[in-house]
């Protein structure tokens, strides 16, 4: 399930993506042309026009909305790509973790002070989160999308794969313009319906997002205090810790068991400490029976990260390690923390999906059970590829990437 959600937030960082967890189903490419079917797609919009309905949506919405509505075959073309390559952890937050993102969130931070404090203070989530989130959610504000969120969610409605979890989603639009929050025509967002300047999908803004400004409307489009105060909300009301950070950069000591770095076995820091793990300026962890995992996001050669509670708080809103780390490291850049101190290991290439498929074929061959090849790297290829690393002495961190390949293939020869 991780997997499948990790291919679709690549595409759309939104809020409680992970919740089409239960209904997403991947990846029946043949049904490509039954979504755009006219006479099917009419039928469709005639029951979501009863549903809504049914909801108690009011008619003058359902007519605006409906009427005339046609099924979006760029919603049905973005929702179909696959990417080509899986991005490494540098790639990822080298586009994430800008300079100039940092730059600007600093000013961001100073600009938009007292209005993040007056939110700080009212939800407990530190201000430097709420700008790292707006900053990767839209580019502080510059990017809230332009697709029209009903022709969108009603496209994927219709569309046989989807259909439970974007009708839910899409009933959730309609009662957010019957409410008053934003005219139904200019609802406006991702392909996949995320909107605002914290992209929250529907479902998210119905139940988090905030009125802050008081004007009578949560205009998550155009009102930073409602911007801010929803993120915060959400973010509090799925556990935030407030005071508390997300994480640190940690080094491993040489000889170190890779397999303890798998991101979920817990230890103390006191552990830790015994197991020769240090801060990243190389000091000792506080002798501490505060316990959290270690995680290894790019193999032994990228940097490892001792995780705290909130770490897994911010994978609520987007259910990606790489993204929560990415969104970590920006809270902490924009205070003036330093970059990370593991450098970038010389000739990293990215896998292709082929590459991948391979890895995960050559695993089975040799008697490692990746599972089924389906060129997407999740816990039964790291297990697999762990196991298959310790049986050869390298360092088992089940890191998937080209070096894995190469001995890979070497063995298979052999
Ligand atoms: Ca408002």
């Amino acid at each position: 399930m991780v997997r499948i959600l990790r291919y679709f937030t690549r595409y759309v960082t939104a809020p409680l993506v992970l919740a089409m967890a239960g209904v997403v189903a991947f990846p029946a490419l043949a049904q490509q042309s039954a979504a755009l079917d006219p006479s099917a797609f009419r039928q469709c919009v005639a029951d979501l026009r009863n549903k809504a309905a049914g909801e108690g949506i009011s008619g003058s919405i359902i007519s605006r909305a409906f009427d005339g509505i046609q099924p979006s075959p760029r919603v049905i073309e973005l929702d179909r790509k696959q990417p080509e390559f899986m991005q490494t952890f540098w790639q990822y937050l080298d586009a994430r973790a800008t300079d100039t993102r940092i730059q600007r969130g600093r000013e961001m931070l100073s600009v938009h002070g007292d209005l993040l404090r007056e939110v700080e203070e009212r939800y407990g989530v530190q201000a430097r989160y709420l700008v790292a989130f707006w900053a990767l959610e839209s580019n502080f504000g510059d990017y809230t999308g332009d697709m029209d969120v009903i022709e969108s969610l009603t496209t994927l409605a219709c569309d046989q794969r989807r259909s439970r979890f974007f009708e839910s989603e899409l009933m959730h639009a309609l009662s957010i313009t019957d409410e008053g929050s934003m005219p139904v025509e200019m609802m406006e967002g991702s392909w996949a319906g995320a909107m605002g300047q914290s992209q929250f999908m529907p479902s998210t803004f119905v139940r988090y997002a905030i009125d802050f400004d008081r004007d009578g409307r949560r205009d998550l489009w155009r009102s930073l205090a409602d911007v801010f105060a929803s993120s915060a909300n959400f973010l509090r009301s799925v556990g935030w810790r407030p005071g508390e950070e997300w994480g640190e950069e940690v080094i491993l000591p040489d000889g170190f068991d890779y397999a303890l770095a798998d991101g979920s076995t817990d230890r103390t820091l006191s552990e830790w400490n015994r197991l020769g793990v240090r801060r990243a300026n190389g000091e000792r962890l506080p002798e501490s029976e505060f316990s959290g995992p270690i995680l290894l996001p790019g193999g032994h050669r990228a940097p490892a990260f001792l995780l705290y509670p909130n770490f897994k708080i911010i994978k609520r809103w987007n259910n990606s390690n790489l993204y929560a780390i990415a969104i970590g490291h920006l809270a902490d850049r924009i205070v003036g923390r330093g970059p990370f101190v593991k450098s970038r290991p010389p000739g990293e290439e990215p896998l292709r999906r082929d590459e991948v498929e391979e890895i995960q074929r050559r695993l089975v061959m040799l008697g490692f059970d990746a599972g089924e090849p389906d060129g997407i790297v999740g816990p039964m290829t790291r297990s697999a590829a762990r196991d298959f690393q310790r049986s050869v002495g390298m360092p088992a961190d089940g890191h998937a990437d080209t070096v894995l390949l190469e001995r890979l293939r070497r063995a298979s020869r052999s």
